[in-house]
């Protein structure tokens, strides 16, 4: 008993080594946020050494031009007047070497190709998307869904065959291969009586089934969609990740469920299929809370696109012409609360089981790509260990893309690719972002000014 006191250590100095152990874990934690945020501080132009002096000045010109707010809010209708008065071949020959080359990677495989080799060179990671997408009153017909779905298995294809990057992945929007309207109806129907998962895996597999509150044709083009649907999900599994793009809200929950059971079919051992969530919707976090709960209890693996979100001016005016409640957060504040809440849900999740959760963090927010890479050291996830990954868009914030991809994490670059015509209305919500994501261009627009300062000053004959 002696012997026992004798060598067990008084409380007080008990607690005195605990304080101790936990300020020293405390200033090692320090040291390395500290770490983290000079490594991660997105304040070096070098960055931007990669750029031809054109590609420079383009950047900036276009950037420049995203910042009079007249010409943002109306380029949907000046591009559209220049389209008349130009014609098709002058428009293209105008847009061609300006805003589509900064946002697009080209309309054939050669040219898409040329692009993406260089990217690789960079260590970043070509995420190919095929912009065609489909708004109300724009249906085109079951022949044009088929020519799409082509298109998408071509995009499968480019993705798979070409060693561009390890885990390929590539984007998918849902409006170009089932109508909206037919999306707009299922939405109001399930918003009544929900459809069970497993109707939707049976008519993927071609089983004749009915869908009730739908009339013989729109279930019959159901079914159609279904089928193209599962024949990309087929062509893609195990090679390439199909990420499913968020839309309108007034589609939205159809798009969803559609992904859903796409999921319960094709993510039984890997998070093939993904969804995307829209933070700066009020409802997001409870629509990731239920999916999280959907694939733990329908048994797959959930992939998911966390972003903001692309279509606030309209889903705004829309709101306000129905006489309905804002579907967007009041503020950029809230929206930003609702991204870094979502992600450490998700961080949490991955932390306790990588194999069945999988994130791409697609913002060009810095503190948001911060915090999630402070979170991932606490929480012991891999940089590069295929569960966390981080995206941006081709043409925007290549400082965040190209830092991230140096300190060795996982960055896919959406690269969209197409005509002139059918990227426009992907153009037009890039310039109307470069209004909203204010702290990332500016900053890229100093940091490109820095590199074009210091080349100046080099071919003058000053130092670098
Ligand atoms: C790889 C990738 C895939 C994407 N896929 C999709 C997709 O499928 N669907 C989609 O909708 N978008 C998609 N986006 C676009 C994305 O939603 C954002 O529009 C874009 O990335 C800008 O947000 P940020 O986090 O980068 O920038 P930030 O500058 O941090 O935030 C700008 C965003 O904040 C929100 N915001 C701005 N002002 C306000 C305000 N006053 N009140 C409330 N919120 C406000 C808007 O969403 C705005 O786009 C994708 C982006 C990437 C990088």
């Amino acid at each position: 008993m002696m012997m026992f006191s004798h060598l067990r250590p008084s409380l007080p100095h008990l607690l005195s080594l605990r304080l101790m152990g936990t300020a020293a874990a405390r200033t090692v934690a320090a040291r390395q946020s500290d770490l983290l945020s000079a490594t991660l501080a997105f304040e070096d132009p070098s960055a931007f050494r990669v750029k031809s002096w054109g590609e420079l000045l383009r950047a900036l010109g276009i950037f420049r031009l995203c910042s009079f707010p007249v010409l943002v809010n109306n380029c949907g209708k000046l591009m559209s007047i220049a389209r008349t008065l130009l014609g098709r071949r002058g428009f293209s020959l105008l847009l061609r070497p300006t805003v589509y080359a900064q946002f697009v990677a080209g309309e054939n495989e050669r040219e898409i190709s040329q692009s993406m080799e260089k990217m690789s060179l960079l260590g970043l990671r070509p995420m190919l998307a095929v912009p065609i997408e489909e708004d109300l009153g724009e249906s085109t017909g079951e022949k044009r869904y088929d020519d799409n779905m082509e298109a998408m298995l071509e995009c499968v294809r480019m993705s798979h065959s070409n060693a561009w990057s390890k885990d390929p992945m590539m984007q998918l929007k849902i409006t170009a291969l089932l109508s909206p309207e037919l999306c707009v109806k299922l939405t109001t129907i399930i918003a009544q009586q929900p459809y069970d998962l497993n109707l939707l895996v049976k008519a993927m597999d071609g089983e004749p089934i009915s869908f009730p509150g739908l009339d013989e044709n729109e279930v019959a083009h159901l079914l159609c969609g279904l089928q193209r649907l599962n024949k990309i999900a087929e062509a893609s599994v195990n090679k390439v990740r199909v990420l499913v793009d968020a839309e309108y809200t007034y589609m939205n929950p159809a798009l969803s469920l559609v992904t859903m059971a796409m999921m319960k079919k094709f993510n039984k051992d890997g998070a093939w299929i993904w969804n995307t969530y829209q933070c700066y919707l009020k409802e997001s976090r409870s629509l990731l809370l239920e999916a999280l709960r959907l694939s733990k209890s329908e048994g797959f693996c959930l992939g998911v696109k966390l972003v903001r979100g692309a279509y606030m001016d309209k889903e705004r005016k829309l709101a306000e012409k129905e006489g309905r409640l804002d579907p967007i957060h009041w503020c950029w504040e809230d929206t930003n609360d609702s991204y870094n809440g979502s992600l450490d849900v998700m961080l949490e999740v991955i932390s306790q089981k990588p194999e069945c959760y999988r994130i791409i963090i697609a913002t060009h927010n810095e503190e948001s790509v911060r915090k999630a890479a402070k979170r991932m050291e606490e929480l012991g996830i891999d940089k590069d260990g295929g569960s966390v990954c981080f995206g941006q868009l081709l043409g925007m914030c290549d400082h965040v893309s190209l830092t991230l991809a140096k300190e060795g994490y996982a960055v896919y670059k959406s690269v969209p690719y197409g005509s002139v015509d059918d990227t426009l209305p992907y153009l037009v919500r890039r310039a109307q972002e470069n209004r909203t994501v204010l702290q990332g261009i500016r900053k890229e627009r100093d940091l490109l000014r820095q590199e074009l300062s210091r080349r100046l000053r080099r071919s003058l004959g000053g130092g670098t």
